[in-house]
């Protein structure tokens, strides 16, 4: 303890190692280091809560007191679903308790389907009549009299997807976590998906009835991902169960009870009728049948509805377990028909009072919906440097891959020191191996921009990419990164540019030169092989080569082009794992168009 006089400081309930380090400006190793004298391993990323933050802060000698709590909604950038919106408007006095709405995540085969059945089947068990004849994509369980929703459609696609229309659905995430296996990449996927959504996320440790299970071992893991346990000290809780044994499914209940208690999870049950689609699908019989998720208000049989861009008067309403109900209120799933057409799931839905109207909204989303699509393409570092001088963003959302986890570390560090302006740089999440699609969905979903290092994007990756407007910069020397990001956060910098693939060539053989090296015989498929061109080599779905054409022959005569249909020798710069059956893709880079 310092015998200074201490400076006092003003601290929130929870912060990133990285922010705390900056408020009190000291390196963010020292305060790891000091955590690991405690006991606590984390990394810069991770956050630490108040009680923690604190006990460093004293021994660095300030004096910390708790910040008044936030209004999160006015602070949060990008993302307020307009349900939220909504309720934000309402009479803050006529809002009541509603049921907390819980979205199960987790890695494939943890057992994210087993513990849906068996949190149903527990309900049915406690005494409801009747059973689920039917599965529309969310049911209600009672406990102690309290009734928790729970979406039914787990795995990424659907949260990607709801999120990525700004509709976020869930109140608390529910993260699967097999204790046998421990945390997998869509484990981590899942935290970075919850954590970008801002909904508060308990671990369900399942499958503790095998005999190779290992929760200690999980829950440092855990730790390691920025949810420390609470009996650790940290403010996660994780929940032991077996989904197949059904055991402790009524504690999980229990503990989502407890952390809604702790979220403000409320609506106008009189209100603006809005909520979200669940999911859609069309009935030989009925017609578009679409599950409806009520936010605020209460839907009515006969309302004239708009979701996405479908409308239509409710000719009837279905509860979960397909009884008929003349009315839905907050939290409340049902399945609706009278709809014109299939909404997509995540759309937003709402109440108007005539068909004319619903006609004027759809004709607007429908316009809003193109200018957010040409929107989306300008995803460029620059143009997000561009919002956030104009105040609509203070972050930089990055999603960091690289080939080994020993260059993550120091391009982690390099990080933290950009940071220390006016935006903050949030890294969502930092992992090795190659831009795949799902790190585009996520970066798509939360604003990101992906940089990688030493690696390659994935094609379906590069495609997605292409298709959301996201900007993917891929680096080999980390300084270069590091200087991109620098000049980003500056608005200096250079203007991006952009892959235009001009021909492509399938291998049909491979010479050996005599001086050594070797020269692919190929035919050209598609536009034109250059020889001023970058090229890149393909083997089936993977990425061989990327770099610059050597030489390009016709009949060995050196020419600059050849085009479709053409015979050509082409050699690639420092490369000779030329295989036949290759696929040769030339490209050029083209500066990006500013608008
Ligand atoms: P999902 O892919 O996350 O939906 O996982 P599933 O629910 O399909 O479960 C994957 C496998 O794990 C299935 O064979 C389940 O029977 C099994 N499983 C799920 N929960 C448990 C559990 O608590 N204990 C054991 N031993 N097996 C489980």
């Amino acid at each position: 303890m310092s015998d200074q006089k201490s400076k006092k400081i003003e601290l929130p309930a929870v912060i990133t190692v990285r922010d705390f380090a900056q408020k009190i400006d000291v390196s963010a190793i020292n305060i790891i280091r000091k955590l690991m004298e405690n006991g606590m391993m984390v990394t810069i990323n991770q956050s630490i809560d108040f009680d923690t933050a604190a006990i460093v802060a004293a021994e660095m000698g300030y004096d910390a007191v708790l910040e008044k709590a936030e209004v999160v909604e006015e602070k949060e950038t990008g993302e307020v679903p307009m349900w939220r919106k909504v309720i934000a408007k309402e009479d803050q006095a006529v809002l009541t308790p509603r049921p907390p709405v819980v979205t199960i995540l987790g890695h494939v085969d943890h057992g994210k389907t087993t513990l849906l059945d068996a949190i149903r089947n527990a309900n049915v068990a406690a005494g409801e009549a009747g059973g689920i004849t039917q599965h529309i994509g969310a049911y209600q369980v009672e406990l102690k009299g309290r009734q928790i929703t729970f979406l039914d459609t787990p795995g990424h696609a659907a949260f990607t997807a709801m999120r990525a229309r700004g509709a976020q659905g869930a109140d608390i995430v529910v993260l699967v976590v097999a204790a046998d296996d421990g945390v997998m990449p869509q484990t981590k996927e899942a935290i970075a998906h919850a954590k970008a959504a801002r909904v508060p996320i308990i671990v369900a440790l399942n499958k503790i009835d095998k005999a190779n299970s290992n929760p200690d071992r999980v829950k440092q893991q855990l730790g390691e991902n920025g949810l420390v346990p609470d009996e650790w000290g940290g403010n996660t809780f994780v929940v032991p169960i077996s989904a197949k044994q059904r055991q402790g499914i009524e504690d999980l209940l229990e503990t989502i009870l407890l952390v809604a208690d702790n979220t403000d999870i409320r609506a106008n049950s009189k209100g603006a009728v809005i909520g979200t689609v669940i999911e859609a699908e069309l009935d030989k019989s009925k017609g578009p049948v679409a599950t409806l998720l009520v936010q605020n208000g209460t839907l009515k049989v006969g309302d004239i509805v708009v979701a996405g861009v479908a409308y239509g008067r409710l000719r009837a309403q279905f509860d979960f377990r397909g009884r008929p109900v003349q009315k839905a209120g907050p939290s409340v799933p049902v399945s609706v028909m009278g709809l014109n057409e299939l909404p997509s799931a995540g759309d937003l839905f709402q109440v108007v009072s005539t068909e004319k109207e619903a006609r004027q909204i759809i004709l607007e989303r429908q316009e809003a919906a193109k200018q957010q699509a040409s929107a989306q393409k300008k995803m460029t570092l620059e143009e997000l440097f561009s919002r956030y001088k104009s105040g609509e963003a203070k972050e930089l959302n990055l999603i960091l891959k690289a080939d080994v986890q020993g260059s993550l570390e120091p391009i982690l560090g390099e990080i933290n020191h950009l940071g220390a302006g006016e935006i903050k740089v949030n890294v969502l999440y930092a992992e090795t191996g190659n831009v795949s699609e799902n790190d585009v969905m996520l970066a798509s979903a939360s604003q990101a921009i992906i940089v990688g290092f030493s690696v390659q994007a994935d094609v379906a990756a590069r495609r997605l990419a292409e298709a959301e407007g996201v900007s993917i910069r891929l680096y080999d020397i980390i300084y270069r990164l590091t200087e991109d990001l620098e000049k980003a956060l500056k608005g200096m910098l250079q203007p991006e540019f952009s892959e235009k693939v001009i021909g492509k060539a399938s291998v049909l053989a491979v010479f050996n030169l005599s001086k050594g090296g070797k020269v692919a015989g190929c035919r050209v498929t598609e536009g034109e092989v250059r020889r001023n061109a970058k090229v890149r080599l393909l083997r089936g779905k993977d990425i061989v080569y990327v770099g610059d054409v050597a030489s390009l022959k016709h009949e060995k005569e050196d020419v600059r082009e050849m085009r479709t249909g053409f015979e050509c020798g082409l050699g690639l710069k420092n490369f000779n794992d030329i295989q036949v059956g290759d696929l040769i893709e030339c490209y050029v880079l083209e500066k990006t168009e500013k608008e």
